[in-house]
């Protein structure tokens, strides 16, 4: 079969960027797609040669030896051709992770592997994370080898293409009437070996050192929270990118408030003479003190809703509020003189369930007094 032109393939010049390649290949792709022309041979065999075509041009080295050499480049050994669709489909979740894994999320097949990510856990105060803070940190990472740039490879040498898979990554293997791409055991699926490999860095291309980070937290993050940095993580290997940095809140327990959602609550206690002649307390905010009226009459337990004092997520919204709840205090400590008082208060409230003073009390022992008449009947 006589090949055509891969450039004229994918329809685009000689001198088209790889960005267009890539944009060519998407489209065609799409469009010869064997999902999308099922049964259609015509198709199938349209399809593979643009995926050959895109295969050779995006790659750096495989192209100037087709521009110089044309099909003949590549006559010897794979570029898979004449296997037909081996391995059951390989092919295509192929090109699925490299054109449109950004589309289908991921199965990205990679050369050299990506770095990986890292999580930092950083302990924050309440008020750092509901005002936001920067923070310095050190983490330890691979990072780019500045001798060999990544590469691996001694100063003046270079990564040679791996002579088994010719650079390809992955080698075909013929098991009885299949033939299955796997990756090429030379050179693990990178397409190139090292054969003099940098001192520093051993050959990896990475090093392992420790780094400042200077982290913008946003205000209102709450534990659970995650702030992605792109690119933080450690180096690819082999130049390949780095991975992402995670920086993991978790918010230390406050002595005062507790956040809940965007609402924050503390407790308040105040005396007895407050809550029944009511007055005024002060109680803080993050943002300060505030005053509170206490109206008289007021119960322990009861919450008061201060609008707008509580978080202001970092996803937007509107503001919380803070909820103070107001504990009454039985006094201690008293002396002789406060007893006194306090009896002949009690003496004026007729009893411990006096009516007209307590009469959540008095409802409540006569619900007792009821209950026990009852089972005595
Ligand atoms: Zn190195
Ligand atoms: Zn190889």
């Amino acid at each position: 079969m006589a090949k055509s032109d891969l450039y004229e393939i994918l329809g685009v010049s000689k001198s088209a960027d790889e960005r267009e390649i890539k944009k060519a290949y998407k489209r065609l792709a799409m469009k010869y797609h064997p999902d999308r022309n099922p049964d259609n041979k015509e198709a199938e065999a349209k399809f593979k040669e643009v995926k050959e075509a895109y295969e050779i041009l995006t790659d750096a080295q495989k192209r100037a030896a087709y521009d110089q050499y044309g099909h003949a480049a590549f006559e010897q050994g794979g570029m898979g051709g004449g296997g037909g669709f081996g391995g059951g489909g390989a092919d295509f979740s192929d090109i699925f992770g490299d054109v449109f894994g950004d589309i289908f999320g991921g199965g990205r097949r990679q050369r050299a592997s990506r770095g990986a990510d890292l999580r930092y856990n950083m302990e924050l105060s309440l008020e750092e994370a509901v005002r936001g803070v920067t923070k310095e940190i050190r983490i330890p990472t691979l990072e780019e080898c500045d001798v060999c740039h990544g590469s691996g490879a001694k100063a003046g040498t270079k990564p040679q293409t791996c002579s088994t898979c010719h650079g390809q990554g992955q080698v075909q293997m013929r098991q009885g009437f299949f033939t299955v791409q796997q990756a090429c055991p030379t050179c693990h699926g990178r397409g190139s070996v090292i054969k003099d490999p940098c001192n520093a860095c051993h050959g990896h291309g990475r090093v392992e050192r420790s780094k400042t980070l200077s982290v913008k937290i946003p205000a209102g993050v709450d534990t659970g929270d995650r702030i992605r940095l792109s690119g933080e993580g450690e180096a690819g290997e082999h130049g390949a990118p780095a991975g992402d940095l995670y920086v993991q809140v978790s918010v230390k327990k406050h002595p005062i408030f507790e956040r809940e959602d965007n609402n924050l609550y503390c407790e308040v206690p105040i005396n007895f003479a407050m809550a029944a002649l009511g007055g005024e307390i002060e109680v803080p905010t993050l943002d300060g003190r505030v005053k509170l009226k206490v109206p008289s009459e007021t119960q322990t337990g009861k919450l008061f809703r201060m609008r707008g004092k509580g978080v202001k997520s970092v996803r937007g919204g509107a503001v919380g509020d803070l909820l103070c709840r107001v504990v009454v205090e039985t006094p201690v400590s008293l002396n002789d003189k406060q007893k006194a008082l306090l009896r002949e208060l009690e003496e004026s409230f007729g009893g411990p369930s006096g009516e007209k003073n307590s009469p959540r009390s008095k409802s409540f022992f006569d619900g007792v007094k009821k209950f026990f008449d009852d089972l005595t009947r």
